[in-house]
């Protein structure tokens, strides 16, 4: 029985599958209260969307919900288990700092999960306080819901309050919850701990609730548990295409932080690359590069592996045959990724049909920015609108005679020039979250109170495709005195 006031209704609609699974998925736990929550940030459309009351969530009854210091009606709260790759390195984790409350029903049907961030100590914390800093959940925030109207699987933000407490990291912070919406957070982690720990009937368990939640069509399916590896697969080379080509460096692509759903998950040293370089490394602790921009696809395989081999004992009975099948839905991954991601960059370039030499032209233009140290957002974008006076390229032999070549690869095609000039408006966004924006917002909100900033940020970030005028001084790129930018994790 919970100790916590619960409340009731107001627009919950919470179910509990996940409790329902073995006990050694999760710890059930509740939030640890805080002194003073305040809502600082509510994303009204998305709870909209999840069938809750703006009115209700911003009343003390629902902030106290979204602090950890009451629980609607049906929640379950719990931390799950997880292990993981973490740099290569398999250790054991688990919800440090974060509690699933239960599965919201939308109007329309779908579960989501619902999970506050910075809610506490569970038993997976190790040596950590629980809690999360102000600024980093308005980070996550604002590059979530930035990631959401680039069209990229996301899990995303609906709340974050501060909770009156102060956390200690390099400074003292104010304290914040965030308040998280995914598919679900079932991760590679997820298959990894229960393999490593859990028993054969459990791990069918997991795959089985895996299929149920997030690949329906897996009772057509032959081999259900092939199916869900090649799903997941397909999944992940949409996404990391998606990141490819607009530029986004997740920057700890561990094993725990890689989502079956295909969405985006876990915004900690994440950040957008400005000049095109495929080494671009953001995050403080990545000092190898492992999961450098160039380098995520490959990553990408190498975490699916992982997922694959935990799911060798469900897809053959003989071992052989069970490596051998692993094997080959794996080697389609690099296959799959690359046809996403050609197909997005013919797009990037107003390209309707397909010609052999297209790779060329592509890579060609990528090499030409990397030597100039372009801009990678704001190159493709300059292409768009054909205002090539805007480019450090132009004017420099390679640009000129790439330039050549992209013209005449346009002219054949049945596509007429408005039509690719619509094409490319799509597929470039106008901005990203740049780094210098995102920290001045952040800046404005957690040292001088004043959310402004923040707002005016995501209000652009929200339309990236709109290409407004307004829209000009979110283009503008950092000055020399902002780079090396860097990130840092589990702040
Ligand atoms: P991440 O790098 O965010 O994927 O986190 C790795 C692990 O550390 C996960 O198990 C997190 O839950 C945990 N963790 C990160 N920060 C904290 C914290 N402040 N307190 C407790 N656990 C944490
Ligand atoms: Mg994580």
């Amino acid at each position: 029985m919970t100790e916590k006031k619960v409340i009731i209704n107001k627009g919950w609609n919470l179910e509990n599958s996940y409790a329902r699974l073995p006990k050694t998925f999760y710890t059930s736990i509740e939030p640890t209260p805080v002194r003073a929550p305040s809502l600082i940030k509510l994303n009204q459309s998305l709870a909209k969307y999840l069938g809750l009351s703006i009115d209700e969530l911003q009343s003390e009854e629902g902030v106290a919900i979204l602090a950890g210091n009451s629980l609607p009606e049906g929640a379950l709260p719990l931390a799950q288990a997880y292990a993981g790759h973490q740099f290569g390195h398999f250790a054991m984790l688990g919800d440090g700092r974060a509690l699933l409350l239960g599965e919201q029903i939308t109007p329309k049907g779908e579960r989501f999960d619902i999970q506050l961030k910075g809610s506490g100590k569970t038993p997976y914390s190790r040596g950590g306080d629980g809690r999360a800093a102000l600024g980093p959940m308005l980070r996550e925030y604002i590059i979530s819901e930035a990631m959401h109207a680039l069209g990229i699987a996301t899990n995303r933000s609906l709340a974050v309050v501060t909770t009156g407490e102060s956390v200690i990291r390099e400074s003292v912070q104010p304290g914040a919850i965030l308040t998280r919406v995914a598919a679900s957070h079932l991760r590679v982690g997820t298959f990894e701990y229960v393999s490593q720990w859990g028993t054969a009937e459990e791990l069918r368990d997991l795959a089985d609730y895996t299929l149920q939640r997030h690949f329906p069509g897996f009772d057509g399916a032959k081999n259900p548990y092939l199916f869900l590896l090649q799903q997941v697969i397909k999944r992940q080379a949409t996404l990391i295409a998606k990141w490819q080509l607009v530029g986004f460096i997740h920057g700890v692509m561990n094993t725990d932080n890689i989502a079956l759903s295909g969405e985006t998950i876990d915004y900690g040293p994440c950040a957008f690359m400005d000049t095109y370089d495929p080494a671009t490394v953001f995050s403080s602790i990545d000092t190898q590069g492992r999961y450098a921009y160039g380098n995520q696809p490959h990553i990408a395989g190498w975490n699916l592996t992982r997922f694959a081999e935990t799911l060798l004992p469900l897809l053959h009975d003989d071992q052989e045959q069970a490596v051998k099948l692993a094997q080959d839905a794996i080697a389609g991954f690099t296959e799959l990724y690359h046809c996403n991601w050609l197909a997005g960059m013919r797009a990037k370039l107003g390209i309707y049909n397909e010609e052999k030499q297209d790779e060329t032209l592509i890579k060609d233009l990528l090499s030409i920015m990397h030597k100039y140290g372009a801009d990678y957002t704001n190159t493709f974008r300059t292409l768009t609108f054909d205002k090539l006076e805007n480019t450090v390229l132009v004017g420099t032999t390679e640009f000129e005679e790439w330039n050549k070549l992209w013209q005449s690869r346009l002219s054949r095609q049945e596509e007429s020039k408005a039509s690719s000039h619509q094409l490319m408006r799509k597929s470039n966004p106008a901005l990203i979250p740049r780094n210098h924006r995102v920290e001045e917002a952040l800046e404005a909100a957690v040292k001088h109170g004043d959310f402004k900033v923040m707002e005016r940020l995501l209000d652009a970030l929200s339309h990236p495709y709109a290409h407004s005028p307004e829209q000009d001084e979110y283009s503008v790129l950092p000055s020399q005195s902002a780079h090396p930018y860097r990130t840092f994790c589990g702040t």
